[in-house]
């Protein structure tokens, strides 16, 4: 069983353009949400599913862009939250004539599975995406229409999900889930008649699209040769939108819920240092790649040098992938390999090393490591995410508690010992977290609107009380 965060995208065009090549290119400018497969679909078709990065198979793409030529498509980039990485879990996925991309985790699938059959669920053979897709069907059977099936569907399935469908009358839809968690736009391309919904306005930009909002939470697009239709599946006010894809998991380059990621991180990194001014500090440094806006506001708000004191080996097999993100313990130790630190620039400094998170510890471990090798004098560690204590449902894959850096054995510590656990644990002489509070007023959204569930355990905006579960039991590895 799967569940994922993940890419999701969906072209249609008014003319007989061929939207292959822009779904390939939307699907590698989302490759940051992940590398584990990539898939496209066309209807009447079975979907094409691929493992490892869309670049990977570059040399077949002459003969993708043949094979699957289509007005309307969907796609998808998979980083799996729960089950195994294998090739049947990719998608898209096709239910009947409906072809589905999720990006998202649904937190109940068992209780819906129950709702489509009451085959047994487990995370060897299903996915949570294959089981929302077969009640998707089988309601959309009952009441005819995808809006009105969804509007149901809304109302028995919890957790996150923005969904592209494709059906085989060639329509594109998109779908984002009535709290927003995780993110999703629509764009426009003029010259070529067409519309694009993806996760991210980078897709948009990678085929010349112009960002036009972002797709509402609740609302359902359709986009046909009748053009641009939409209405809304749920009314819900309540926002949720996932903090942590304003610090760690969005494209710099992106823009969502009105704002730009770069400049939100650049604005989180002032916060920070109007928060912690280590002002004897004589380096500031981001652990590469997220957190280099965010170290460039801390250094600029309190007039400290900023310079590149960590680099990743981009030629090496593993260098340009991002380490939390990788599915398996061996591959996120092989990542931090590549991170190469440059003693000209650290040595007998007091370096400020700047990360967007702090998951399991083991990068700021090896990064520590690392920079003491280098001769650094102090290394003081700041966080631009608050600590990350509980499990998300949500989408992003840190799945059991015990894995987690902050995991204690008992609820008797403070906040303030559990930091002091985590700075002892990866070796640094300062360690210090953002709150949710600060992050928000940076992002900019009232933080009543955005989720910080791993953070605070509250897990109200998903509406369920978990039941903790081993990353065994969660991901069936
Ligand atoms: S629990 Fe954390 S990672 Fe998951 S959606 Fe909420 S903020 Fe995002």
């Amino acid at each position: 069983m799967v569940k994922e965060n993940c890419g999701v995208v969906g072209i249609f065009s008014n003319e007989d353009v061929n939207v292959i090549p822009m779904v390939i290119d939307s699907l590698r400018a989302l490759q940051h949400r992940g590398q584990e497969a990539w898939g496209i679909a066309i209807p009447n078709k079975a979907p094409l599913k691929k493992i490892g990065l869309v670049s990977a198979s570059s040399n077949e793409f002459k003969k993708i862009t043949e094979e699957y030529s289509s007005h309307s498509a969907i796609g998808h980039v998979r980083y799996s939250t729960v089950g195994k990485s294998q090739l049947e879990n990719a998608q898209p996925l096709k239910v009947k004539d409906l072809c589905i991309a999720h990006n998202g985790t649904i937190a109940n699938v068992e209780e819906l599975s129950n709702l489509v059959g009451g085959c047994t669920f487990t995370p060897q053979n299903a996915s949570d995406t294959l089981v929302a897709a077969q009640r998707l069907v089988s309601l959309i059977s009952e009441n005819g229409k995808l809006g009105s099936a969804l509007s149901i569907l809304k109302n028995e399935m919890v957790g996150s999900y923005c969904f592209t469908f494709l059906s085989d009358d060639d329509a594109v839809y998109a779908a984002r889930d009535p709290k927003g968690f995780r993110p999703m736009v629509l764009g426009h391309k003029e010259s070529q008649s067409l519309h694009i919904v993806a996760s991210e306005s980078s897709a948009l930009s990678a085929i010349g699209a112009k960002l036009v909002r972002d797709v509402s939470p609740g609302e359902l697009i359709k986009i046909s040769s009748d053009g641009l239709e939409t209405e809304m599946f749920s009314e819900e006010k309540q926002r949720a939108h996932c903090s942590f894809e304003f610090t760690y998991f969005a494209q710099p380059s992106s823009k969502m819920e009105g704002t730009n990621i770069y400049l939100a991180r650049k604005r989180i990194g002032q916060f920070l240092a109007k928060k912690y001014p280590l002002k004897d500090a004589d380096l500031v440094i981001p652990v590469p790649d997220s957190a280099r806006p965010a170290a460039l506001g801390y250094a600029q708000e309190l007039g400290i040098q900023f310079d590149e004191g960590l680099l990743k080996d981009r030629y090496s097999k593993k260098g340009p992938l991002r380490s939390f993100i990788e599915p398996h313990q061996s591959d996120r130790v092989e990542i931090n390999r590549w991170i190469i630190p440059i003693p000209e620039v650290i040595e007998g400094k007091h370096v400020v090393v700047i990360d967007d998170s702090l998951v399991r510890g083991t990068s700021s471990k090896a990064i520590i490591k690392a920079l003491r090798r280098s001769g650094a004098k102090k290394i003081s560690m700041m966080i631009t995410y608050p600590p990350i204590k509980y499990p998300c449902y949500a989408g992003i894959d840190f799945p059991s508690q015990e894995e987690l850096a902050t995991f204690t054995d008992s609820k008797e510590y403070s906040e303030q010992e559990i930091i002091e656990k985590v700075r002892n644990d990866i070796g640094a002489d300062f360690l210090a977290y953002n709150d949710a509070e600060n992050l928000a007023n940076a992002v900019g959204i009232p933080i009543d609107s955005m989720c910080f569930t791993c953070s605070t355990g509250n897990y109200e905006p998903l509406g369920i009380t978990p039941a903790f579960k081993t990353r065994k039991e969660m991901k069936g590895d």
